[in-house]
């Protein structure tokens, strides 16, 4: 089995994925800011605990990091170089399976799914919350029982071209 070899670029990203990042507790502040309700990593299902969930709604939110889970803009984009190029390489493929085996077993578990990038917090914590909240509402007014992902709209106030149209317009 190979093994990771000590380099100044990787000894600070050695370590698993922590709870309550900076970004996570920005962003479930403004969530109680605006009122709502949330519960921390609550295990859904085995294997999937999500950073939080809105139990009205029952949507489950994951808060990705944009490093380990490739954000498109700022995630990796030119391939690994050095010792370790392969097991990074690796190491990746296996979050973002990671990520879409927690997204699917939370649907499955009757769990609307969101995931929000880390940037996008940070840029705009209350935007995100609000946006989260409105998600929220909707999916249980509008499809309690037809669990799926959602691509958070950050701009709840635009309505955009609502799709009535079938499946989501390739507007992301
Ligand atoms: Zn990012």
């Amino acid at each position: 089995m190979s093994q990771w070899e000590s380099t100044r670029a990787g000894r600070h990203l050695a370590g698993r994925k922590a709870k309550n990042t900076a970004p996570e507790v920005a962003l479930r502040r403004a969530i109680h800011a605006a009122g709502g309700r949330f519960r921390l990593h609550r295990r859904i299902q085995t294997g999937c605990t999500p950073d939080f969930v809105l139990p009205r709604g029952r949507l489950a939110v994951f808060v990705d990091g944009c490093f380990w889970h490739g954000c498109p803009a700022h995630g990796r984009t030119t391939p690994w170089t050095g010792p370790n190029a392969a097991l990074w390489e690796q190491k990746m493929q296996r979050n973002a399976e990671r990520d879409m085996r927690s997204t699917r077993l939370a649907i499955e578990a009757g769990w609307h799914v969101t995931r929000v990038w880390e940037c996008a917090i940070r840029e705009n914590p209350a935007g995100v919350a609000e946006a989260l909240l409105y998600l929220r509402t909707r999916v249980a007014f509008e499809e309690p029982d037809t669990p799926r992902l959602h691509q958070l709209n950050l701009d709840p106030r635009e309505p955009r071209a609502t799709a009535t149209a079938g499946p989501a317009s390739a507007d992301r």
